[in-house]
């Protein structure tokens, strides 16, 4: 048995030789892999659009030395139509870019995949919104076993509970995991000042990150001020990939309001 099946999302694609082309695939059944799409490049190829960047298809491999092998490919769902609007493709790269970052290849995480055909699902009915990539943010990391904790202190472990949030702000460090009580923000300062990422939020913008948490990303799609959730979610992306990610410059430059609009 040298062939297998899997369903995939296309994260990355770049060419090999004349005519051919490597992609890497989020799926389903084995996590990422790399594949060689052979005679892609060639106007009469049989695979033709079918593995256009963050397609999700049904695939038949077989077994390679270098690379496997794609073998035949359906096309379950395709975004491509929507990719021609810029805002669209920088938050879809971005979102590919993080999966692809965080993800080992050979390790199967479904969890993940499900968050990215949901993903894929929003945007293809209604485009981007920074609701949506801050929702995308959080069960991303989620899925990977790297939630940002939102109910207990993550440095001392102290439920936060129904106690109220000093002066109305929750304070959370990237670097601690998430949510960090009064008394370990004063330790974590004092311990080294300059090195603390911890930022605070209303108690308001904290209960949307927690409804965040909680809802699908269709719903958290249209959760208001998106902007402020994500300046929330972001930096535990960051911390978590120890580096900016590439497209997330192009994604900010696209997504802040006009000055003068
Ligand atoms: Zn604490």
């Amino acid at each position: 048995m040298n062939s297998y099946s899997v369903e995939a999302l296309v994260l990355r694609a770049r060419a090999l030789g004349e005519a051919d082309r490597v992609v890497t695939l989020f799926s389903r059944e084995r996590g990422k892999l790399q594949a060689v799409a052979r005679g892609v490049r060639k106007s009469a190829s049989r695979f033709g659009g079918r593995l256009d960047f963050f397609t999700r298809l049904h695939a038949r491999l077989h077994v390679g030395r270098t690379f496997d092998v794609l073998t035949a490919v359906r096309t379950v769902r395709t975004v491509w139509e929507r990719l021609v609007d810029p805002q669209v493709f920088a938050a879809v790269s971005y979102v590919a870019e993080v999966a692809d970052a965080l993800c080992e290849p050979g390790l199967a995480v479904p969890e993940l995949y499900d968050v990215l055909c949901q993903f894929q699902d929003a945007v293809g009915a209604a485009g981007a919104s920074d609701a949506l990539l801050a929702a995308t943010e959080y069960h991303v990391l989620r899925a990977l076993g790297f939630a940002p904790e939102l109910d207990a202190c993550s440095h001392c472990g102290a439920a936060l509970a129904r106690r109220p949030l000093a002066k109305a702000r929750a304070w959370l460090s990237p670097r601690s995991g998430g949510l960090v009580c009064t008394a370990c923000l004063h330790e974590l300062r004092a311990e080294a000042p300059a090195a603390s990422d911890a930022f605070s939020l209303s108690a308001a913008l904290f209960g949307r990150l927690r409804t965040l948490r909680d809802a699908t990303l269709e719903q958290a799609a249209a959760l208001e001020g998106g902007a402020d959730l994500r300046r929330a979610t972001r930096p535990f992306v960051t911390a978590t990939m120890g580096r900016t990610p590439r497209s997330l410059t192009v994604a900010t430059a696209l997504t802040s309001p006009r000055r003068n609009a």
